[in-house]
């Protein structure tokens, strides 16, 4: 495919010093629109800020921060502008950290998300006359409806399949040819299952060419996990309900990191404890700034997300700077035996494995006043049958590389699949159990 192709040349492509004014005036755009709501407004009149207070993208830093309790706190819509009343639809966030935060949208918000989310799915390599079948809750939760009304926006047939119900997403693939499909990474190693046990190749019996997957944490070597199962290439897709959902960062054909699109967010990382920013190419918490919303504008937003720029232009011909693979968020790293621990640094171990599924489980628990870290994974099923010398070699070769990751030692225990609990959505990956055990 010509990855010289682009959904909106001009913005995806624009030199960088275009891009910053364009930048520049939405800011401005978004500091007045806040002005109007009553969180920013009381905010900003207590603090002297004001549209003048920005001249330059640098001037963003006077701003204080918005974080997700600031959301909470102006429950359900202490942060819209007078534009509600023009609203049509509100979103919630899937709430897997606490109360959810809704986000409202008009018909301005809605079209330019949807224009985003076609963008993404060109940037990946999805076209009109495609066959996108989007497997993801439809409702309040942004994966569903985001990514049909971005796929109806490329021109796709776009399949509002849902969640669950794997043998019906089958049938759905290959009665409808389905090219393109999103839907979360733990989800489509269970689907990979039920095409063995319905005995359907994919790569034979159906005409699937890429998979969109995100929502969730996942590492490299998950993905190459899926597309070795597959046969079919897998891009990642970056979102958080607070920006809209998808379409915020999304990897090109390059497969080297997630554009994320500044005409539409003013990108900050900094470092979560001392709130500078962080070195350019260093790790540290996506701060994000809507620059093109007009109910709900969101102003320095911590998503928690950790990342880090890759430095560089992408050979793709996108100015739009590239986000590396999100490891996690600052708020899920453990701390155990005194070793600060993220669930991606495990799961990279893992799913190098030829063995491991990909559902696996770290509880976190207190035995005998001691802090353990089991962490359960289920194997593929081919391979639990194997002799009692081969898991035992297995299991001792992940204790080793686990602790040698993250200097930790765990407990490690082989499953057989399906032995986990299945989420419905977003997989659960640690279970702290410490506290409790007390
Ligand atoms: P919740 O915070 O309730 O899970 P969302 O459904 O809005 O709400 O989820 C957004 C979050 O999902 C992001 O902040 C991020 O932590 C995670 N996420 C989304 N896409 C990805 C991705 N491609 N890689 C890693 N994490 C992701
Ligand atoms: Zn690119």
């Amino acid at each position: 495919m010509n990855n010289k192709e682009y959904w909106n040349k001009k913005i995806e492509t624009m030199k960088r010093a275009d891009l910053e004014d364009l930048q520049l005036a939405r800011l401005k755009r978004t500091i007045s629109t806040a002005l109007d709501t009553r969180y920013y407004g009381g905010l900003y009149a207590e603090k002297g800020l004001n549209v003048d207070s920005i001249e330059s993208l640098d001037d963003i830093r006077k701003f204080p921060f918005t974080v997700k309790q600031d959301l909470r706190d102006s429950y359900p819509d202490g942060m819209t502008s007078p534009k509600k009343r023009e609203s049509i639809r509100m979103h919630c966030s899937s709430g897997t950290t606490g109360q959810p935060t809704v986000v409202f949208h008009n018909q301005h918000d809605l079209d330019a998300w949807a224009d985003l989310v076609a963008r993404s799915l060109f940037c990946a390599g999805a076209r009109p006359g495609d066959v996108f079948q989007n497997i993801c809750g439809y409702g309040l939760f942004t994966g569903g409806l985001g990514f049909q009304y971005g796929g109806e926006t490329l021109g796709a047939l776009t399949i509002p399949a849902g969640a669950g119900n794997t043998k019906r997403q089958i049938k759905l693939i290959q009665d409808f040819g389905t090219t393109v499909m999103h839907a979360i990474p733990s989800y489509l190693i269970r689907l990979y299952d039920v095409f063995e046990q319905e005995g359907v190749d994919p790569v034979k019996d159906t005409n699937l060419r890429m998979f969109v997957i995100g929502a969730e944490p996942h590492t490299e070597a998950q993905r190459k996990k899926i597309e070795n199962l597959f046969g079919v290439k897998a891009y990642n897709s970056y979102g958080l309900t607070e920006m809209n959902g998808p379409g915020v960062a999304f990897e090109c054909e390059e497969q080297s990191g997630l554009h994320i699109w500044e005409d539409s967010y003013l990108v900050e990382i900094i470092n979560p404890e001392t709130l500078e920013p962080v070195e350019e190419g260093e790790i540290g918490e996506l701060v994000l700034t809507t620059l093109n919303r007009e109910v709900m504008p969101l102003v320095r937003y911590r998503t928690r997300d950790l990342t880090r720029f890759i430095p560089g232009e992408c050979s793709c011909g996108r100015t739009h700077r590239r986000l590396d693979r999100i490891t996690g968020r600052s708020d899920d790293m453990f701390i155990i035996k005194g070793c600060n621990v993220f669930p991606m640094q495990i799961e990279s171990v893992l799913m190098k494995k030829k063995e491991v599924g990909t559902n696996y489980l770290i509880e976190l628990v207190t035995e005998n006043d001691v802090d353990e870290m089991y962490v359960k994974v289920e194997l593929r099923s081919e391979y639990f049958s194997d002799s009692y010398h081969d898991l035992e070699k297995l299991k001792e070769s992940l204790v080793h590389q686990i602790r040698d990751e993250v200097l930790a030692k765990p407990k490690v225990l082989l499953l057989p699949p399906g032995e986990l609990p299945q989420q419905e959505g977003k997989a659960v990956r640690v279970v702290d159990y410490r506290e409790a055990q007390r």
